[in-house]
């Protein structure tokens, strides 16, 4: 008897699946578009005239800002291409902390530049190749316009933390904000030698209630906490601060337990035990020389009784208890105190000084301020206010921003004009530049510094100028010598922009031409988008 054998059928591939040539310009200019998609959503946040977004999560809760990388953050973007550029606004964010709407655009518009110069037949690898000459000598050009500045020289640096709030949603407290920032800074390093800022040395404490313009800086440090009352101090000079770890309350089993008390004796001993364990703790704090107490959370149960919090009240101990774990080490460093984790170990050396830790009741809500600390760190705290969570929270990015424009001129002492000026002269340059060169890259090139004319062109448009005329204008300017000629957008006219005190770090503009090009480099180098089954 023959048994028939099912032979499984192989697929044969049609000939068409061979001969997809078709498919990496396609994948290519899928990419391409919807990146494109991307920075044409933000074009109209850039500049001072720029417009802000709303932006409603799936809360509900509701976000305005202008600052490219939160709106930018909050999208949903499901393009991988797309999600490139998000990403790409995240690195200028870290790398710069300021730029994040002008790197997306200059990106998108290398890419139109690219799918056009790939329709006329260009490899993507030659022009990927162009792209990174191109940038490189871009962060040239831009390094030989650039005015060093000294960290001494407070005006210039109040410019340019003036020129980055000014695009902002609170653009009109930047009168306040902007020496603040400035003062943050230079208040915790060291102009002779410090080549970086870390902003966590900076905490911003916001706080709702009041305006902006209630914001202010503290040279010491400021809890949002208010003490623990209970009849206790609020108000303390001379200030003998001790940060304890450990719990004040009574102690608990690692496993269930159950105590089964029978008669009233032994309850009544029970507590008389308790009241003993929490007195003893607190006699010791009191002996070491403290008199305010600040206590970390715990979340294995109550770091402080109310028993205890009456019993350090009665010793005339001041509490503030709830500090994070993760402020333990600002709180350190500023008040100059150790944190501790067990009461044998809490000594008089654990503490820090200061002259008056007080209570402060500002706009309906109570905080703690510590002030006058001896031997302090160098840190910084600022109290931001404002009126709503909404302005509060866009505040506290935008101080940010400022904080970031003065960090890069710290990391590096140079600064450019703004108002389009820096990518109408790079434009200029390098157009000039490619006649000196031969083959595709002089074409390449060419293409590219038109490209970034995109910038001066969104300013014009954003404030309301024709972009042709303006850049026409400006591009004319830039030839006959002015390299300080940009888009004054409050006049609405071209001008020296250095008089306008429009003013930016080089860091912020070489850092948005390389990331931008590097990741126009590796959008033009797929060829192929493969999705993975899990
Ligand atoms: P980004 O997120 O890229 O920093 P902004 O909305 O802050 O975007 O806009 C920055 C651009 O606006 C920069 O090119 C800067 O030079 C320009 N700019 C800022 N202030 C002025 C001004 N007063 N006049 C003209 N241009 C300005
Ligand atoms: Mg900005």
């Amino acid at each position: 008897m023959s048994a028939k054998v099912a032979v499984p059928r192989m697929k044969v591939p049609s000939k068409s699946e061979f001969k997809d040539k078709e498919k990496p310009a396609q994948i290519r200019s899928s990419n391409i578009v919807a990146a494109k998609a991307v920075s044409d959503a933000i074009k109209t946040s850039l500049g001072p005239r720029g417009m802000d977004k709303m932006i409603q999560d799936s809360k509900g809760e509701v976000t305005i800002t202008n600052d490219g990388a939160t709106i930018l953050k909050q999208m949903k973007v499901l393009h991988p291409a797309a999600k490139m550029l998000v990403e790409l606004s995240q690195a200028q964010d870290a790398e710069a902390g300021d730029g994040t709407t002008s790197v997306v655009i200059l990106a998108g518009a290398m890419l139109e530049t690219s799918q056009q110069l790939l329709t006329k037949g260009f490899h993507p690898s030659n022009i990927s190749d162009s792209l990174l000459h191109f940038a490189a000598k871009a962060v040239e050009v831009l390094e030989s316009m650039a005015i060093p500045v000294d960290l001494s020289d407070r005006a210039s640096l109040l410019k340019s933390a003036n020129t980055s709030l000014n695009s902002k949603v609170v653009h009109e407290h930047s009168g306040m904000l902007a020496p603040m920032a400035v003062d943050a800074v230079l208040k915790i390093v060291d102009p002779n030698q410090d080549t970086n800022v870390d902003l966590h040395d900076i905490r911003i404490i916001k706080k709702l209630g009041e305006t902006v313009e209630d914001s202010q800086l503290v040279d010491g440090i400021v809890f949002t906490q208010k003490s623990q009352g209970h009849g206790g101090p609020n108000r303390m000079e001379k200030a003998k601060i001790g940060l304890i770890q450990f719990c004040i309350s009574p102690p608990k089993t690692d496993m269930d337990n159950t105590v089964l008390i029978r008669d009233y004796a032994a309850m009544d001993r029970v507590l008389r035990e308790e009241r003993q364990y929490i007195l003893n703790i607190t006699k010791k704090i009191k002996a070491a020389g403290c008199n305010v107490l600040l206590i970390q959370k715990s979340i294995l149960r109550d770091a402080v009784s109310d028993l205890a919090l009456h019993l350090l009240a009665k010793q005339k101990i001041m509490v503030v208890k709830d500090i994070e774990r993760e402020d333990i080490e600002f709180v350190c460093k500023t008040l100059g105190c150790r944190p501790v984790a067990s009461l044998d170990h809490f000594t008089p050396e654990c503490m820090g000084s200061a002259e008056l830790a007080e209570e402060i009741q500002a706009g309906g809500s109570k905080f703690v301020k510590i002030t006058g600390v001896q031997n302090p760190g160098r840190t910084v705290s600022i109290l931001l206010r404002g009126s709503n969570k909404q302005v509060l929270e866009e505040a506290d990015r935008s101080l940010h921003d400022a904080l970031c424009v003065i960090r890069c001129l710290v990391k590096k002492r140079c600064l450019i004009p703004g108002g389009g000026a820096p990518e109408a002269e790079l434009s200029v340059k390098l157009t000039q530049y490619a006649h000196t060169l031969t083959g595709m890259d002089a074409y390449c090139f060419r293409a590219f510094a038109e490209a970034l004319e995109v910038i001066p062109a969104i300013l014009a448009e954003n404030a309301g100028l024709s972009p042709i005329s303006t850049v026409t204008e400006l591009r004319n300017r830039h030839a006959r010598g002015e390299t300080t000629a940009g888009v004054n957008v409050r006049k609405g006219s071209i001008s020296n922009i250095v008089d306008e005190n429009v003013l930016q770090p080089l860091l912020v503009s070489t850092s948005a031409i390389t990331l931008s090009a590097e990741c126009v480099r590796s959008i033009l180098k797929i060829d192929d988008i493969v999705n993975v089954i899990r």
